[in-house]
């Protein structure tokens, strides 16, 4: 691990690598959290109609103020069948189609109705509560842009369109390998030695979270064999993401049996803390990621350079992962050689939003890591970081 790379650097080469999917065309019902492959278009003017935005009455505004004669009732999706007639006025309820001769509409509560008659006390102004066609959006007006994340309000927003499928790359398949002899399921009982295994859940969680299917491999013991079969099984699919066996002891084999599948390695190490002998590599289209197996290294790693591949295969504009900015409440020592994720959490007070790392930022310490809402990053370099500095932070989901 002779030259670290930069965690900007080591994103680059991860990204140059993940190509967007095939588009597939799904029915708009099952595409939250989808990414647009093309730009999704109104497929109709939106409203469609002048509609009204109160319950009340439309009248022509000049008729206003004066007493008019009620000429009908128009509910939403039931127009009125003729034009509002000069001294007119038509109940209407939100939602109601303006009827062609009204250009205002009067709330219910300041009209005083009596028997076929409404008194109208006020002036009314032209357009007044009434939506105009296509205030909102012009049919073949862009609603949802390619590379954009379908969230509730733009599934909203492109039903509100006419739109009922959407073009989007397809969701990457994933692999998830555990890697370690002494890794027990939860459930068992612990014999000398051996720990729980967490990551294969936690990796699993993130991947499914990022929009990748998972298929976990069975967990698998410090041997070559096992390791080969478990591999090849993952390289069949998008993404392999295996944990664990990725240092140099005798016993980290993952690299050695990648290579050996013909995994070419893209990087090996990059100068960051928790994560550094995180391996990335590719084999035909798959994306091959070795994650350190401290269960922390894990978490970060991921955030870092496998969820921007898992987004970036799903056609993501903007798949790195987005730093927001806080306020240092406690100083911090930074880290001479490798910039460092830490866990925190983050407060929102009168002054904004601040930060203060948690105690306990080893790297098997994901109990610790469990309290954190965010990642805070501490940029390399010499000296300290006092309180009241501005930094960086990753919110955790
Ligand atoms: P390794 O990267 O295989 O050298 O593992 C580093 C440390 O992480 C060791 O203490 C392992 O026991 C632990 N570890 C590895 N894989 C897992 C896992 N899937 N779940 C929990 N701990 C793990
Ligand atoms: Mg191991």
């Amino acid at each position: 691990m002779a030259v670290l790379l930069s965690i900007e650097e080591a994103q680059a080469l991860v990204l140059e690598r993940a190509r967007s999917l095939a588009t597939e065309h799904i029915p708009l019902e099952t595409a939250l959290d989808r990414y647009l492959a093309r730009d999704a278009l109104a497929l109709v003017d939106l409203p469609p109609f002048p509609s009204s935005a109160m319950d009340g009455f439309a009248v022509r505004a000049s008729d206003t103020p004066g007493q008019l004669a009620i000429a009908g009732r128009i509910a939403a999706g039931r127009p009125a069948s003729s034009p509002l007639g000069t001294g007119e006025a038509m109940a209407i309820a939100t939602g109601g189609l303006v009827p062609d001769g009204a250009d205002a509409v009067v709330p219910i509560e300041v009209v005083v109705e009596k028997g076929n008659n409404v008194d109208i006390a006020d002036v009314a102004s032209v357009g007044a509560h009434i939506r105009p066609r296509a205030g909102d959006v012009r049919e073949g007006e862009l609603v949802v842009g390619r590379g954009t994340r379908l969230g509730p309000a733009r599934l909203g927003a492109l039903a509100a369109a006419g739109v009922d499928r959407v073009a989007c790359a397809a969701r990457p398949r994933a692999a998830v390998l555990a890697t370690g002899s002494e890794l027990r399921r939860p459930g068992a009982t612990l014999r000398p030695g051996e720990i729980y295994e967490s990551n294969g859940l936690m990796l699993a969680a993130q991947l499914g979270q990022a929009g990748a299917s998972v298929d976990r491999l069975p967990l698998v013991p410090d041997d070559e064999a096992a390791h080969r079969e478990a591999i090849r099984r993952g390289l069949e699919l998008d993404i392999l993401v295996s944990s664990g066996g990725v240092s140099v002891g005798p016993h980290d084999l993952v690299r050695r049996i990648e290579r050996e599948l013909g995994v070419e390695e893209v990087f090996w190490g990059v100068a960051v803390k928790p994560g550094k002998p995180v391996a990335f590599g590719v084999h035909g289209k798959t994306l091959v990621f070795g994650l350190p197996g401290n269960p922390v290294s894990s978490l970060v790693a991921f955030e870092l350079f496998v969820r921007p591949a898992v987004l970036a295969l799903q056609g993501a504009a903007e798949p790195l992962p987005h730093f927001l900015s806080a306020t240092l409440l406690r100083g911090i020592r930074r880290n001479p050689h490798r910039t460092e994720l830490a866990r925190a959490r983050t407060r929102l007070d009168d002054h904004g939003i601040g930060i203060e790392l948690l105690g306990g930022q080893e790297s098997h310490m994901i109990a610790r890591a469990a309290e954190a809402d965010a990642l805070a990053l501490v940029p390399r370099g010499e000296g300290a970081l006092g309180a009241g500095e501005t930094i960086r932070y990753l919110p955790l989901g």
